[in-house]
C-alpha cells in the first residue's frame, strides 16, 4: 500500500472532522460493538480541541448517544447515523434530519433477513440500520441483496456496503453533507477541513473537503477519493500527536 503522509498543519487554522471505527479505534476486534475508548485517546481529542479553539467533530455511523457512552466523561461535538444527526457544541441538544418513510418497513425487512440467516446480525438504529456478517464473508451478498430490497423507490434510503456489513441510511444524510453543515458556523467556518476515514461511507466526506480545499486522509488500503494515506489507527494518532 502507498502512503502519502498528510502534510503539517497549524491545529489554530484548522477544522478537525474524524472517523471513529477503524480511524481512531481498530475495527477488526472481536469486540467491535464495544470499543475501548482508552484514557491516551481521549486526551490526545480534549487536547487537540483545545488547540483547534473547539473545532473537532466526530463524524460516525453510530448514534451519537452511544459516542457519548464510549467517550464518558468527555463529550464532543458529533455527526451521527453518517449524517443524520448532528450536535455542533457539547452540552447542546442533538438535532436531526426527519426519519425516511421507509424507514420501519425496511427496519422489519433487514431484521427478518437476519433471524432467518444464523451468521448475520441485525442492528437498529434511530435513522438507519446495519446488516453485520463479519465473520461470514460469505453472507455479504444475501444480506445486500436484502438490503437492496428494502430500499423501494419512495422509502428515501439507500443501501450502501461497508466493512463486515451493509448498511441502510436515509439518502438526506451523509457525512460530506454533515461536514458541510459543521463548516458553515463557528467554531468551525474559515478553517481549513481535514476529513481521516477508513471505509466506503466515509468517501462523501472525502469530496466535500476536497471541494473546500481540504486535507482527505484515507486509513488503510483501497481505492478512495482521498489525497493522503496513514496506515492504520496508530498512524492515525501518531500523526495527530505530532500536530
Ligand atoms: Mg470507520
Amino acid at each position: 500500500m502507498n502512503t502519502l503522509i498528510p502534510p503539517r498543519l497549524k491545529p489554530a487554522q484548522t477544522a478537525f472532522f474524524l472517523d471513529f471505527d477503524g480511524t481512531l479505534v481498530p475495527f477488526d476486534k472481536p469486540d467491535i460493538n464495544t470499543p475501548v475508548v482508552d484514557d491516551a485517546l481521549r486526551s490526545l481529542l480534549e487536547e487537540l480541541r483545545g488547540r483547534a479553539d473547539g473545532a473537532l467533530a466526530l463524524i460516525t455511523g453510530r448514534t451519537i448517544e452511544v459516542l457519548d457512552s464510549l467517550f464518558d466523561p468527555l463529550a464532543l461535538a458529533a455527526a451521527g447515523e453518517h449524517g443524520g444527526e448532528w450536535r455542533q457544541t457539547p452540552g447542546f441538544e442533538v438535532e436531526s434530519i426527519t426519519p425516511p418513510p421507509g424507514l420501519a418497513a425496511a427496519q422489519q425487512h433487514c431484521e427478518a433477513f437476519a433471524q432467518a440467516h444464523p451468521g448475520t446480525r441485525f442492528e437498529r438504529k434511530k435513522l438507519s440500520m446495519v446488516i453485520h456478517f463479519h465473520e461470514f464473508p460469505g453472507l455479504r451478498d444475501a444480506a445486500a441483496e436484502a438490503a437492496k430490497l428494502a430500499c423501494v423507490p419512495g422509502s428515501g434510503i439507500r443501501m450502501l456496503h461497508a466493512r463486515g456489513m451493509v448498511e441502510v441510511k436515509p439518502v438526506d444524510a451523509s457525512k460530506g453533507q454533515a461536514i458541510e453543515r459543521f463548516m458553515q458556523s463557528a467554531p468551525f467556518a474559515g478553517r481549513v477541513p481535514v476529513f481521516i476515514g477508513d471505509d466506503v461511507t466515509d468517501e462523501d466526506g472525502f469530496i466535500a473537503v476536497n471541494a473546500q480545499g481540504g486535507i482527505s486522509i484515507k486509513v488503510g488500503s483501497g481505492s478512495s477519493h482521498a489525497r493522503y494515506r496513514l496506515a492504520d489507527e496508530d498512524a492515525v494518532r501518531g500523526w495527530l500527536e505530532s500536530l
